[in-house]
């Protein structure tokens, strides 16, 4: 995606995450104890990222499928990718520490217009706190682990919230991560079946398809422009939440490929050509054997009659 070459998109994820329940019994997945941050591009290949997004959400959204495949397959993707950075993502700007309280557009998680800075902050920090502290728009905080030191110095610019989040006492809610991955895969499922169900539907159906699709979004991402070679346009995505978002909707929108459900595996994939039907040749194959097998059954049967 040209638009979004440059970017100042890097994103931090542990070598190890766990399950931690706080006093409430509200369930959190937060790096492991001894686990070790690293920093990465989210964009490298984002495609790959966004899919595994999409098939996340396809498990959380399926009502037959049980709880612990779910909670699998959402820490399967933290593991992979880190933590989605809701804290950075939910308020009207990552700054939002240096305001005197944090302010929400409408969201999925929090239903209040406005909360106090700490108040937020202990929804994402609720075993242990950080040592920090706010008064008015003042607000003074201590790091002093050394490797969370390290990783402080190597987020560099970035809005003192991105960096807060990518500390290892950082933890998002299961809940919350489900829903988000499940938002995702249904906004894919209605476009695709809009597509594909397009001469079947009614009028009324098109329309709650259309409405469905218009309550996607989001926040669109910072830029600020850089004096490289040329002036260039560099995005600040602040939270991995809002890049899975726009490079999802970039892909969603493309018109060179095509986002489909695999007819065999049922699996979220990127088909480049309008016909292919299935994510892999081994699906491809697996598929044929079936039919090819369902068909020899048939035979076998009408032969008997
Ligand atoms: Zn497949």
């Amino acid at each position: 995606m040209n638009l979004f070459k440059k970017t100042s998109s890097h994103w931090v994820r542990y070598d190890s995450y766990e399950w931690k329940k706080d006093d409430k019994g509200v369930l959190y997945i937060t790096p492991a104890e001894k686990a070790k941050p690293e920093l990465y591009n989210p964009l490298k290949d984002s495609d790959k990222m966004v899919l595994h997004a999409i098939n996340t959400g396809v498990v959380c959204m399926n009502k037959d499928t049980n709880e612990q495949t779910k909670q699998d397959a959402v820490m399967e993707f933290v593991s992979s990718y880190g933590l989605l950075g809701f804290m950075t993502a939910l308020p009207t700007t990552p700054e939002f520490i240096t305001y005197e309280a944090v302010y929400f557009p409408k969201n999925h998680f929090i239903r209040q217009e406005s909360m106090a800075t700490e108040k937020y902050l202990s929804y994402f920090f609720p075993f242990d706190g950080l040592d920090f502290v706010k008064r008015g728009v003042e607000s003074r905080w201590n790091v002093s682990d050394p490797s969370m030191i390290a990783l402080t110095m190597a987020m560099g610019s970035q809005p003192q919230a991105v960096t807060m989040s990518s500390q290892k006492e950082y933890a998002e809610s299961y809940e919350w991560l489900a829903k988000e991955f499940t938002d995702w895969a249904f906004t894919f499922v209605s476009a695709f079946l809009y597509y594909q169900d397009m001469d079947t539907l009614d009028d009324m159906q098109k329309d709650l398809y259309r409405q469905g699709m218009a309550a996607f979004g989001g926040i669109a991402p910072t830029y600020h422009i850089e004096l490289l070679e040329k002036p260039t346009i560099v995005w600040d995505f602040h939270s991995l939440l809002l890049a899975i978002q726009m490079m999802f909707s970039f892909m969603l929108t493309d018109e060179k490929s095509s986002l489909k459900v695999c007819k065999h595996c049922g699996k979220v994939f990127l088909a480049s050509r309008p016909n292919t039907v299935f994510c892999s040749g081994q699906c491809k194959n697996q598929y044929n054997v079936y039919k090819s097998r369902a068909n020899g059954r048939k035979a076998e049967l009408t032969d008997e009659q």
